[in-house]
């Protein structure tokens, strides 16, 4: 790791791996001879061509998306995704299903009901959003156009540890903060989305993967750029895609393939998250809000008994180069975001760091 760099834990966007910033910068003013950056391109040359092809088929391959299935480059972040989903898929009927449990799974409902009616499936929010609703628990309308669901809650640092059983009610997930962290069965899926910034590539891109009988019956006001048909007809090419963070997207693929695809991702996350949760568990000062059985992977919540020594946490722990770990501003305490990038090693440092400031106040 060269001198200067931290152990970055931002919610996002967030850490990259080091091997794949090198490799940007050592292509950023001439791309494999072309005499130009990937940034300079023209969206519509051969060679953005290829790095646009291949960061599809990469993905494709990570994911197994299955035929049927459309992979979509797409802007306007993960947010953009909770008017541009009832948009299109509501449909006739106008319902739609919604388990809330956090934060953007919120947002999402409630955008959506501009559309048609939102029935809420299940909600954590009477638990403070601390633990994911069991599948008995899930109050389904076989009439419902599709069933939404967030698979981690990047802000309370809860999890689904399963996939909803909803028949044949298609899946929608916004996947943003945990996608290539699991293998994922994608044929389960109506459709998953997720904002690239957490996991994937730069800020600027959101994957869509799209059943693609489900595009086609946007409502007949949606937005030319919020019709999933347009840009599946187009190959996301409608208009300008998000050039560069397409191609940083294809790098960071191809690390996550060196490191053993999806499975080794998985590997790498039970690392990271068990060994948080266990320093945590055998502290004295420290507790996860999230209930064991409904904890995340990616972001772990913790927090002492007191603001005061939560802040002082905070700030050592960034003395001693460990960044961004001061929690979202509604929920107060710590979080440390261990995303697909995150090195074991940043995470081994940072248990040393937190038993020693659990021995030390
Ligand atoms: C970050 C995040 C979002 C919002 O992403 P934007 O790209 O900023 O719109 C939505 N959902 C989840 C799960 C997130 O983690």
């Amino acid at each position: 790791m060269s001198d200067q760099r931290v152990y970055n834990f931002a919610a996002g966007p967030s850490t990259m791996p080091l091997s794949v910033l090198e490799r940007a910068g050592a292509e950023i003013t001439n791309y494999h001879g072309s005499g130009m950056s990937v940034m300079e391109m023209s969206h519509r040359s051969k060679v953005f061509d290829d790095i646009h092809q291949q960061a599809k088929v990469k993905l494709r391959r990570l994911m197994n998306v299955p035929e049927g299935y459309s992979v979509l480059f797409l802007q306007t972040g993960a947010s953009g995704q909770f008017s541009m989903i009832p948009l299109n898929l509501m449909g006739e009927n106008g319902r739609a299903d919604y388990a809330v449990t956090g934060n953007f799974s919120e947002i999402a409902a409630k955008e959506a009901r501009k559309y048609g009616t939102v029935q809420i499936a299940a909600s954590s929010a009477d638990k403070n959003h601390t633990c994911i609703p069991t599948q008995q628990e899930l109050k389904l309308d076989p009439s419902a156009r599709y069933f939404y669901y967030c698979a981690n809650n990047t802000i309370f640092g809860t999890e689904w540890q399963y996939v909803p059983e909803t028949g044949d009610v298609p899946l929608v997930c916004d996947m943003s903060s945990d996608i290539l962290s699991r293998p994922v069965d994608v044929s389960k899926y109506g459709l998953i989305y997720a904002g690239a910034q957490k996991n994937m590539a730069p800020a600027g891109l959101t994957v869509v993967i799209i059943r693609e009988d489900l595009a086609g019956h946007a409502l007949p006001f949606t937005p030319l750029m919020m019709d999933y048909k347009t840009m599946i007809d187009k190959d996301s090419m409608y208009n300008t895609p998000p050039c560069w963070c397409i191609y940083m997207l294809g790098l960071m693929l191809d690390w996550v393939e060196e490191q053993g695809g999806a499975a080794g991702m998985e590997k790498l996350r039970t690392a990271r998250s068990g060994m948080l949760y266990e320093t945590i568990d055998q502290s004295r000062l420290f507790t996860a809000p999230a209930l064991p059985g409904s904890r995340s992977g990616m972001n772990v919540s913790f927090r002492t008994q007191s603001e005061e020594l939560d802040g002082k946490f905070v700030r050592e722990a960034a003395e001693a180069g460990f960044v961004n770990l001061k929690g979202h501003r509604k929920t107060g305490g710590m979080r440390a975001s261990v995303y697909n990038a995150m090195p074991v090693e940043g995470v081994e440092k940072l248990c040393d760091f937190i038993r020693a400031f659990d021995k030390n106040n």
